[in-house]
This record gives C-alpha cells, sequence and structure tokens, in this order.
C-alpha cells in the first residue's frame, strides 16, 4: 500500500487510464480474443486497419503497419529494406532491438560514436561508395535519458544523401508540444523518414509496435517483412488499448504537456539537492551514482520509503556508471515527485551519496 512506481515506461499514465482500460474491454468483447492467425492470411479486422491508419496520422506520414512489439517492427526493417549494396549507419548506443535487427541484414555496416556528429560525417562520407545509405538512431536513448541531436542528424543525411531512421519507443506521445515524437520537438517532422515505435510503453503499455513512413516502404515491409509475415496478429483488446490511446493524444496535448512539467520539476528540485541527473529535459531521469553497490542498497532503502526505483549496473550501462533509472509519468501529482526527491536526499544521506 502506499508505494510509488517510478520506474514504468508509463509516461503519459494511460495503462491505467478507464478509457484505455474499457476500449480494451469492449474490442475483446466484439472481435474476440484473438485472431489465431498472421495478419495476411485471416488475422486482419477493421481495427487493424483503423489502428495502422491512425497511427500514421498522428506521425503524419502516409501509411503504418503494425507488429507484436517494437522488437520484431526493428527486427524486420532492415533485412527488408537495405541489400549488400547498401549500408546502413548505427549509433554505438542504439538498442538491443536496432543491432539485433541491423545483424540480419546484409547492408555494409557502420557503427558511429555516441551522438559524435564528426565521427558519423566521416563514416558518411566513406559510405558513399555504396548505393544507398541510412542513419539508424534511438530519438532518445533509454539508458541515460538523452536526445538524439536530429536536426544535426538530417542536415549530414540531406549533405550525404542518406535516410534517417528513428526508434521512438521512449519518445512516442510526450516528446514535442504535441507528444508526437522526438522529431516533433526537434523540428524535422518532415525530414525523417522511418519511425518505428511501441504501443507497450506511453501508448497504452500493453504490447505491439508499427513503423509508419512512405507508403511504398510499408508495401514493401507488408511482402517481405518476416516478423509481420510469420508472426500471430495483434489481439484486439491490444489494438482497442492502443486505439484509445491514440484518441486520447490526438484530441488534446494536455496530457504530454502535464509530462514535461513534472519532469522539469524532478530534474530540478534533485540537481539542488546536489544530484547528478543524465540527459536533459526527458522523464528517462537516470541518477548517477557509479558504484553499483550503492545502486542497489540505495534502492533497496527507497523501495522501503515506498519509492519503486531500480539500481542499474554493469552490464546494463558501463562498468563504473552504476545508476538508479526514475521514470516520471503524467500520473504522478507534484507532491508524488516531492516525496521522491525527499526519499533520495534521506536514502543518500544515509549512504553517503550526498554530504
Ligand atoms: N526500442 C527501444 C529503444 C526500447 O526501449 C524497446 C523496449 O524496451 C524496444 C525497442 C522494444 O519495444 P517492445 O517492448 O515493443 O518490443
Amino acid at each position: 500500500a502506499g508505494i510509488l512506481n517510478f520506474c514504468a515506461n508509463n509516461y503519459l499514465g494511460l495503462s491505467s487510464h478507464p478509457e484505455v482500460i474499457r476500449a480494451a474491454a469492449e474490442a475483446l468483447e466484439k472481435f474476440g480474443a484473438g485472431l489465431s492467425s498472421v495478419r495476411f492470411i485471416c488475422g486482419t479486422q477493421s481495427i487493424h486497419k483503423d489502428l495502422e491508419e491512425k497511427i500514421a496520422r498522428f506521425h503524419q506520414r502516409e501509411d503504418a503497419i503494425l507488429y507484436a512489439s517494437c522488437f520484431d517492427a526493428n527486427a524486420g526493417i532492415f533485412e527488408a529494406l537495405l541489400t549488400p549494396e547498401d549500408a546502413v549507419l548505427s549509433d554505438e548506443l542504439n538498442h538491443a532491438s536496432i543491432i539485433d535487427g541491423i545483424r540480419l541484414c546484409k547492408a555494409n555496416k557502420y557503427r558511429y560514436k555516441h551522438m559524435d556528429m564528426q565521427d558519423l560525417e566521416a563514416k558518411l562520407q566513406d559510405a558513399q561508395k555504396h548505393r544507398l545509405r541510412l542513419v539508424a538512431t534511438d530519438g532518445a536513448f533509454s539508458m541515460d535519458g538523452d536526445i538524439a541531436p536530429l536536426r544535426e542528424i538530417c542536415q549530414l543525411a540531406q549533405k550525404y544523401d542518406a535516410l534517417v531512421f528513428i526508434d521512438e519507443c521512449h519518445a512516442t506521445g510526450f516528446l514535442g508540444p504535441n507528444g508526437r515524437g522526438t522529431d516533433e520537438l526537434l523540428g524535422v517532422m518532415d525530414k525523417v523518414t522511418i519511425i518505428n515505435s511501441t504501443l507497450g510503453k506511453a501508448l497504452g503499455g500493453a504490447a505491439g509496435g508499427y513503423t509508419t513512413g512512405p507508403k511504398p516502404l510499408i508495401d514493401l515491409l507488408r511482402q517481405r517483412s518476416r516478423p509481420y509475415l510469420f508472426s500471430n496478429s495483434l489481439p484486439p483488446a491490444v489494438v482497442g488499448c492502443a486505439s484509445k490511446a491514440l484518441d486520447l493524444l490526438l484530441e488534446s496535448n494536455a496530457i504530454a504537456q502535464s509530462m514535461a512539467a513534472k519532469t522539469q520539476r524532478f530534474r530540478s528540485k534533485m540537481t539542488a539537492a546536489g544530484f547528478t541527473i543524465s540527459g536533459k529535459d526527458h522523464p528517462i531521469c537516470p541518477v548517477m551514482l557509479g558504484d553499483a553497490r550503492l545502486a542497489a542498497v540505495m534502492a533497496e532503502d527507497m523501495l522501503n520509503r515506498g519509492i519503486y526505483v531500480i539500481g542499474f549496473s554493469y552490464p546494463v550501462v558501463p562498468k563504473g556508471k552504476a545508476r538508479i533509472r526514475v521514470q516520471i509519468s503524467a500520473v504522478h501529482s507534484d507532491e508524488d515527485i516531492d516525496r521522491c526527491v525527499e526519499a533520495f536526499i534521506e536514502v543518500g544521506r544515509k549512504h553517503g551519496a550526498l554530504p
């Protein structure tokens, strides 16, 4: 009782929103428990088509395709799109699913240093010899809460004739004035070609992923993307949930906006207390502690004070960079945030993380 969750990807609180829950129950009742089929056999219902249309509209793209997860969307895209004559340039800290997706394709692989534009430019120059170039980056990086320099990436992509792909799992629904994501936040919605994202975090938190972008690309994925072709359709309740979450976000930007104010409150109070918070303006707020044991005992003690957070250490993050990753949600009240900060101050003093 009374435990506050500060470690979920439930950025907008929509996974417990009554309208989202009701929409899932209605879809279950009306469309059944599941389709017992992949999409192209008998696994497509009107709700799947409607959700794809809604996702495309939300991101202001031509079309969208659903997957069972964003891990699948990332696993399916590179192999379907790129040939051995092409090149993919990937940030070294990209999510594991992007790394795995790239492993599955036969394109020439370049790994550029994390958010290092000089290194990306050098690699783009080298990649000029290939037929097509695709720059792949997380929009927001989940371990550090930092945001990819998409403006600069898009400028380089333009200069060296490359396409830009972003994984928006930690951005969709809440970054940018209308929650459209990193591309909206940084004013490059018309310059990013492909977006992959999840329905399992801010958009209702159930499950599912998607690719959205130009129609010919989506058509190609429907023909060639293996996780789409060979895996079951999303169950109706999951579709109902995501669809309602998108309706709420398309109606108003109020939820996305409230998220930003709460993040600011946590970051500024923690910094004033003497903690180092990695990243900037993102609801992922890693409290940097360095020592793995310190992160673990502090997280345990936070739970004793009713705050649920988790310590991250090697191999999830580099050695010597252990941290407690706090995630802010729109459902946290100002009082909840203050309670979390106070607990951090007490626990930090007790364990010597603060003077
Ligand atoms: N990409 C990023 C950046 C993620 O953080 C995650 C989830 O942890 C995924 C992809 C995979 O998303 P899903 O849970 O929908 O498979």
